[in-house]
C-alpha cells in the first residue's frame, strides 16, 4: 500500500500526524498514513510555483501528450487502481472498475484534445495605430482539493483540466480515502515534470486550510461540502485568489403524469443508490404530479426493496457500506429526525454487513420544505412528495439553496423545454438523470459552487484572459 506523499518529484513520508484509513465493508485499518506538515505543505506549494514557471510555457501539444500518456497508464493500472478505490471507499469492485475507470480515463483523453482548442478571440485594431490581441494563459499554481465519494475520478476532474491548461497543481486527496490518488500519482510522477503534481495527505483542518490560505497558490479549486466552499472564499477573500467551487446538490427528479413511470422508477432503483448514494447529482428528490404519485410511490418501494446490499466482492452485489461510521451516523440522523411527520417505506435502519452498512431508504409524503426534501443527505435515501402543477415544481425546486443537477420527466416536449429554460440548477436532463460525458460541463449554480468541472468550459477555472496592445 502507498503510503508516501509526492513533493518535487521525490516521494516522503509525512511529517505530521497518522491516521488510519479503514475498510468500510468492515470497519478493520488497512493502511496508516501520516498526513503533511506545514513545512511540507509549504515545500509542496513551492514545488508547484517553480514548476508552474517552465510548465505554463510548454505547449499545448506537448501538455496533450502527456495527459495522453496518463490515460494509457491509468488503463494498464486500471484493475489495481479500482481494486484499491473499492476497497478504500467499501464500494462495489464491478462498478468501480467498469463504472468510474472508464470516465477517469477518458476524461485525461478529453482534455488532451481540450488543451489543444484554447484560443483568445480575433485580434483587431481598435485604437488608431495599435493592434490588440486576446491571450488565454494559465493562471498560476493550483490549490486542489478532492472528496472522497469517487476519489480517483475526483482527482481526474482537478488534475486533467489544469495540467491542460498550463498550471502545476497541489492536489489533497481527502483524508479518509487517499489510497488510489497516492498510487496514482507514483504513475504519473514518472510522466509529468518534477513539481507540476503534487499530492499532500491529511486533515482539512490542517493540511487543506494551509494549502489553500497558501499566499503562493494562485487559484483553488474545490470539490467537496459546501462547507469546504466557505473555507476557499474565505481564503481567497484574505489573499485574493481564482475560485473554483463543485459542492454539494440535492437533486429534484420532477415526474408529470405523462412520463414513463418504469424508466423513472428504474433510474431511481439503479440511480440513486449507485455509490451508496453518495453523490452530488444523483436522483434523491422525487417531486411527483398528484396523478402519478401513488403508482410511482408503489414501484419505486418495490425496486428498491430488491437492491442486494453487501461486500464489495460479493456476486451481485449493487450497493455497499457508506464511507465512514460518522456518515453513515449522520445519515441515520437524517432519516430519524424524518420518522415524525413522513413514512419510511422502505429499508431506514443499518444492516447488510459488519462495516458501515445503512439500508436503501426510501422516506414517502414527505413535505416539500421538510428538513429530508430540502438538505443533502449523500446517503443511500431518496424522498417522494407530491407538486399539483409545473408552476409549483418550479418553485419547489428552484427554492432550493443548491443548484447542481436536476431533472425534468414528461412525454411533453414543449413542458420539458420551458422546465428546462427556468430550472435553475447548472443542468437538467429530460427524461434521463445521471449520464455524464467530458464533452458536457459539470457546472454549478447558486449554493452549489461556481463555474464547472469537465468541458472546454471547465478550462475558463485555469486560465486568465489577457490583453496585449502593440504600438505601430
Ligand atoms: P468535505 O468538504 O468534508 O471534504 C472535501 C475535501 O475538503 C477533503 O479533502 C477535506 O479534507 C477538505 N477540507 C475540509 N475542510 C477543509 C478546509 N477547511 N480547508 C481545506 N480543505 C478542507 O466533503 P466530503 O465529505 O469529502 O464530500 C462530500 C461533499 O462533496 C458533498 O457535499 C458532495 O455533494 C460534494 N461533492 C460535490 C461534487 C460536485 O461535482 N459538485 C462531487 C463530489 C462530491
Amino acid at each position: 500500500m502507498r503510503t508516501k506523499l509526492l513533493i518535487n518529484g521525490e516521494f516522503v513520508e509525512g511529517a505530521g500526524e497518522a491516521s488510519s484509513v479503514l475498510d468500510p465493508g468492515s470497519g478493520a485499518e488497512v493502511a496508516r498514513v501520516a498526513e503533511a506538515s506545514s513545512e511540507q505543505v509549504d515545500a509542496a506549494a513551492a514545488a508547484a510555483a517553480e514548476a508552474f514557471e517552465r510548465f505554463s510555457r510548454s505547449t499545448p501539444a506537448t501538455r496533450a501528450g502527456l495527459l495522453l500518456e496518463i490515460a494509457d497508464t491509468l488503463e494498464k493500472h486500471q484493475d489495481e487502481l479500482a481494486d484499491l478505490e473499492s476497497l478504500d471507499v467499501g464500494k462495489p469492485w464491478p462498478s468501480a472498475r467498469d463504472d468510474e475507470m472508464p470516465l477517469t480515463i477518458d476524461t485525461f483523453r478529453f482534455f488532451a484534445g481540450a488543451a489543444r482548442t484554447m484560443s483568445g478571440s480575433a485580434a483587431g485594431e481598435y485604437v488608431e495605430g495599435h493592434t490588440s490581441m486576446i491571450r488565454r494563459d494559465p493562471v498560476g499554481p493550483v490549490a486542489a482539493i478532492a472528496p472522497w465519494n469517487y476519489p480517483l475520478m475526483m482527482a481526474a476532474w482537478k488534475l486533467a483540466a489544469p495540467i491542460a491548461a498550463g498550471c502545476a497543481v497541489v492536489l489533497k486527496p481527502s483524508e479518509l480515502t487517499p489510497l488510489s490518488t497516492l498510487r496514482a500519482a507514483e504513475l504519473l510522477a514518472d510522466i509529468l515534470p518534477k513539481g507540476v503534481l503534487n499530492v499532500v495527505h491529511g486533515r482539512g483542518a490542517s493540511v487543506g486550510d494551509r494549502l489553500i490560505n497558501h499566499p503562493g497558490m494562485e487559484a483553488v479549486s474545490v470539490t467537496g461540502s459546501p462547507a469546504t466552499g466557505m473555507a476557499a472564499m474565505r481564503a481567497a477573500g484574505r489573499h485574493i485568489k481564482h475560485v473554483h467551487l463543485e459542492l454539494g446538490g440535492k437533486a429534484p427528479v420532477i415526474v408529470f403524469d405523462d412520463a414513463d413511470l418504469d424508466a423513472v422508477a428504474d433510474t431511481i432503483r439503479f440511480g440513486s443508490f449507485f455509490n451508496a448514494g453518495q453523490d452530488c447529482a444523483q436522483p434523491t428528490r422525487i417531486l411527483a404530479g398528484k396523478g402519478i404519485y401513488e403508482k410511482l410511490a408503489a414501484a419505486v418501494e418495490t425496486r428498491v426493496k430488491e437492491i442486494r446490499v453487501g461486500a464489495r466482492k460479493e456476486e451481485g452485489v449493487e450497493m455497499g457500506p457508506l464511507v465512514s461510521e460518522e456518515q453513515r451516523s449522520r445519515v441515520a440522523a437524517f432519516v430519524d429526525r424524518a420518522r415524525i411527520g413522513c413514512e419510511i417505506v422502505a429499508g431506514g435502519s443499518e444492516g447488510g454487513g459488519d462495516g458501515f452498512f445503512y439500508r436503501p431508504t426510501v422516506v414517502a409524503n414527505v413535505d416539500n420544505d421538510a428538513e429530508i426534501a430540502t438538505s443533502e443527505v449523500f446517503g443511500p435515501v431518496v424522498t417522494l412528495s407530491r407538486f399539483s402543477d409545473a408552476e409549483e415544481a418550479l418553485r419547489i425546486a428552484n427554492a432550493s439553496r443548491y443548484g447542481l443537477a436536476s431533472s425534468v420527466w414528461t412525454a411533453d416536449v414543449g413542458r420539458a423545454m420551458e422546465m428546462s429554460s427556468r430550472l435553475r440548477y447548472g443542468f437538467t436532463w429530460v427524461n434521463t438523470h445521471g449520464v455524464g460525458t467530458p464533452e458536457m460541463p459539470w457546472a454549478a449554480m447558486k449554493g452549489s459552487g461556481t463555474g464547472c468541472d469537465m468541458s472546454v468550459y471547465s478550462l475558463d477555472a485555469y486560465t486568465s484572459i489577457r490583453h496585449v496592445m502593440i504600438a505601430h
